[in-house]
């Protein structure tokens, strides 16, 4: 046999472990649930690998998750015949935080335990709650098909120890030693109470031992399977939380059953809050996949698309094959009828809630719209659907709109949606690009979210309303107006031609061409992408991301009614002022970068032309 290891928890466990024993958490009975969630993910797990290896699970093949209690040595006991751990599976899972995204979270734990507390609970606090009622936890555990079992123990503080061990049988032992203090979970009434809340839910049988005979206290089937009007809101929550891993509230909850060609029941649910790993580069929603009442994975991607990744949940399909493999299910038919029949459902009622509580489907919306509008850019079927249930800022007053109630706000003889996208709506309401729309009341869409700029660009209109950026193209506002009448187009003075002429010269190999603005009002200049050239940000988005090495010509736009415009297209023409007006189109174009959130391509060069004139300026 080997010696006993001591080994230390990886650092950020070492802190949730802290808080966990030493905050007074207000619920410390969910240490059962999450680790009766465990025991049954444990059976879960191996039933699935039982399909193809029967052996595995030959010898014992009820599973169940029994608990007992010595009040006398103050031991509470959890135990399943599921997949168990070897070794190295204790050490990573007991010891490390596996969990996509949970890094990242514990990285956010602030030091206040009371905000902490809540953070975790949100988060959902899995096994190591066992410290939160126990001084001491030993887990035994013999993974199935192995011979050697392993024995776990810690008192949560720094280190736990490692060495091999008995066990008869698979799976997993967990034994609380209970703290001073916390004597009610030795109590068999408390128990039953604990997994009656919790706990009914799990659908194979929890069970506890009293007096030598095992007495089941749940209900022990599936509760996706059962009539909607016989599931409560504690139990919807309670298998929310054990599916999905997670500590908060479900938002949304959407459970139907499927009956004729393709049979099939879903329980899915859109979270209260954003899930830590929402925007892992995976892009993988975590449903997980039944065939017959038997969890086949959580990693069926197409069962459920990525634009709808935040769901939880699980499907139980009646017609997979039991031994489908997860190689089979890409491209599987049946599968994509599935998909395609939960999408539907989904999106209905996420149109229902949207309709009948508004203040709730925005605060929805807020934290998950921007998954959501990926859709737009990869589901062309779901795009009416979607295009309806999107949300956007605008520069029509602080709140959020539908592309409905844009259009309604339409002034006469507009007939496109216009829109700025940047990365963050404050800053992009102050873009100069939006002067010339704000004097004439047009109101601006400010989008900010990166995938807006790619699903904008592949859908094009909504409701035959063009979508345009007002950073592209040219800006003919002259026909909108609040009465409808063409205004006359001013031409500009004749001085101004002589002044773009003369930027033209100077920048010729900066810019595409230079040209007075009519979206201008009060600030000088500003640059905008070409019809048909990629839009700016766009085109920044790819260079940062190293798609794309050279980024296009810009256009600059000049504001003829700014002074300091109409001051340069005086000085054109005399020789002595040539110099200063070549190093004034420089600063020119450099003050619109700058503005548009771009580095200047030669800053030594800017500071020395702006320090010229400055000089000359006060000379
Ligand atoms: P989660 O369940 O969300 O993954 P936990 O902290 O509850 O997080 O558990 C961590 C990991 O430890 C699990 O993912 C699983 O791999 C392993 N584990 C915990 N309990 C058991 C058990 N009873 N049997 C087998 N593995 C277990
Ligand atoms: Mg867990």
């Amino acid at each position: 046999m080997m010696a006993e290891e001591k080994l230390q928890f990886q650092a950020e466990v070492g802190r949730l472990l802290d808080i966990v024993a030493h905050s007074l958490y207000s619920d410390k009975e969910v240490f059962l649930r999450e680790l009766i969630s465990n025991a049954s993910d444990a059976c879960d797990r191996l039933r699935y690998l039982a399909l193809t290896r029967p052996e595995l699970a030959a010898d014992d093949p009820a599973y169940k998750v029994r608990i007992a209690i010595d009040p006398k040595a103050r031991i509470l006991t959890v135990a399943d015949n599921g997949i168990g751990m070897g070794r190295d599976d204790l050490i990573h899972n007991l010891g490390t935080i596996a969990r996509s995204g949970t890094s990242a979270f514990l990285k956010d734990l602030t030091g206040d335990s009371g905000k902490d507390v809540k953070l975790i609970g949100q988060f959902g606090v899995g096994f190591y709650s066992a410290f939160m009622v126990a001084d001491k936890v030993a887990v035994t555990s013999r993974k199935a098909g192995e011979e050697k079992a392993w024995r776990w123990e810690s008192d949560g503080r720094g280190e736990f120890t490692i060495v091999e061990a008995e066990r008869e049988g698979r799976g997993t032992t967990i034994e609380l030693h209970i703290r001073a203090g916390e004597d009610e979970f030795l109590e068999p009434q408390r128990i039953r109470q604990v997994v009656r809340t919790y706990s009914d839910h799990i659908a194979l049988p929890v069970v506890l031992v009293e007096d030598g005979k095992d007495q089941t206290l749940n209900a022990a089937a599936a509760l996706w399977q059962k009539p909607k009007n016989e599931i409560t809101e504690q139990q919807y929550k309670e298998f929310y939380r054990h599916a999905g891993h997670l500590g908060d509230e479900p938002w949304l909850t959407v459970h139907f059953k499927v009956e004729g060609k393709v049979e099939y029941a879903a329980l899915l649910f859109v979270p209260t809050e954003k899930p830590f790993d929402l925007y892992h580069p995976d892009r993988r929603h975590r449903v997980k996949l039944y065939v017959k009442r038997v969890f086949i994975t959580d990693e069926a991607a197409e069962l459920v698309p990525s634009w709808l990744r935040f769901l939880k949940g699980v499907v139980d399909s009646e017609d997979l094959p039991l031994n489908v493999s997860r190689e089979m299910l890409q491209k599987n038919a049946v599968l994509a009828k599935i998909r395609h029949g939960l999408v539907g459902r989904v999106l209905s009622k996420l149109e229902k809630k949207a309709e009948a509580a508004p203040e709730e489907y925005l605060s929805f919306f807020e934290k998950f719209g921007a998954v959501l509008k990926e859709g737009l850019y990869e589901d062309f079927e779901r795009r009416e659907t979607l295009l309806k249930l999107a949300l956007f800022r605008s520069t029509q007053g602080e709140g959020w709109s539908s592309l409905a109630e844009y259009v309604g706000r339409m002034k006469e003889g507009q007939d496109a949606i216009y829109y700025i996208t940047g990365d963050d709506a404050k800053a992009l309401r102050k873009s100069p690009q939006l002067e010339g729309f704000a004097a004439k009341g047009i109101e601006v869409l400010l989008l900010s979210d990166p995938i807006d700029d790619f699903w904008i660009a592949s859908v094009g209109e909504y409701e035959g309303k063009k979508f345009r950026s007002v950073t592209q193209g040219g800006a003919d506002l002259s026909k909108i107006g609040a009465d409808g009448k063409d205004e006359e187009k001013k031409e500009p003075p004749a001085e101004l031609a002589g002044l773009v002429a003369v930027l033209r010269l100077a920048l010729k190999d900066e810019v595409k061409d230079v040209r007075a603005s009519e979206r201008l009002t009060e600030s000088a200049v500003c640059l905008v992408a070409d019809q048909g050239d990629l839009d700016m940000r766009i085109e920044r988005m790819l260079r940062q991301h190293k798609q794309l090495d050279q980024a296009s010509k810009r256009i600059l736009e000049i504001n003829p009614k700014h002074a300091l415009i109409a001051e340069l297209a005086k000085q054109v023409g005399k020789p002595e002022q040539a110099q200063a007006l070549n190093d004034l189109a420089f600063l020119l174009l450099d003050q619109a970068r700058i503005v548009e959130g771009e580095v200047v391509p030669d800053p030594a060069a800017f500071a020395r032309r702006l320090s010229s004139a400055l000089a000359r300026g006060l000379g």
